[in-house]
């Protein structure tokens, strides 16, 4: 039996996708989940403890960027910054997943930008407020395309992150040097939220954040494995 099909108002938007190499099929982009400090070094850099549970924050799906090679300085900020990430891509899911199994669940991996404005935040933080719109706003997400997880050795995850702006080396990182390794952030998660195919996870970003200006090129990239190549471009006033 088919379901009837809804009558919208309106044309409904377009769904948020990424694109995946070797295919031309796409990843359909659910929700957009993300960890603050996840590194040490970048705790300690935003002056944060790295204790307690995992930061969890989400970004719109709309957040992500249709061509995250080009991305938009975004309006209200002076300060906007780069955070280079491993993104995780679901291709299942589930509630109160053990750390054991949630490998299981990836689809695939991308190199992200978590994109922040910094001023923002920083002024947010310090009314006591949610940073809700120094982190998830329109174009707040970049990611290249998804490369499939291996099958064979779920439990494998790519090895090391990195960011060039301008030609000079912005961050780099061991994935191995995450707090909450990617079985536990996945469990983790999935304890508050019933986690999908289609969800992203951005795992939080190293040291060495910093600000992009109108007219920078540079490239995120997992070594060996994929790469974004992006420039700053004048965004909505
Ligand atoms: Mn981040």
């Amino acid at each position: 039996m088919t379901r009837p099909q809804p009558q919208f108002c309106f044309p409904p938007p377009p769904r948020h996708s990424l694109a995946i190499a070797g295919t031309d099929a796409r990843f359909p982009v659910r929700a957009i989940y993300c960890v603050g400090r996840n590194y040490r070094e970048h705790a300690r850099e935003m002056g944060a403890p790295a204790d307690g549970l995992p930061c969890f924050f989400m970004k719109p799906a709309h957040g992500l960027l249709a061509d995250s090679s080009r991305i938009p300085y975004p309006p209200a900020t002076d300060d906007f910054q780069h955070e280079v990430e491993l993104v995780i891509a679901l291709g299942s899911g589930g509630r109160q997943i053990p750390p054991e199994e949630a490998m299981r669940a990836i689809f695939g991996y991308g190199i992200g930008l978590d994109l922040t404005r910094r001023d923002l935040q920083a002024r947010l933080k310090k009314q006591g407020q949610p940073w809700e719109l120094s982190k998830s706003f329109t174009g707040s997400a970049a990611c290249s395309v998804l490369v499939r997880a291996n099958p064979d050795s779920p439990d494998r995850a790519p090895q090391r992150i990195r960011l060039v702006v301008n030609g000079t080396l912005r961050q780099e990182a061991q994935t191995d040097q995450m707090i909450w390794p990617i079985a536990t952030l996945l469990s983790e998660l999935s304890r508050y939220e019933e986690l999908a195919a289609g969800d992203l996870l951005f795992t939080g970003t190293p040291a060495g954040v910093g600000p992009l200006v109108v007219g920078d090129r540079g490239f995120a990239e997992i070594v060996d494995v994929c790469r974004l190549d992006f420039v700053v471009v004048p965004g909505p006033a």
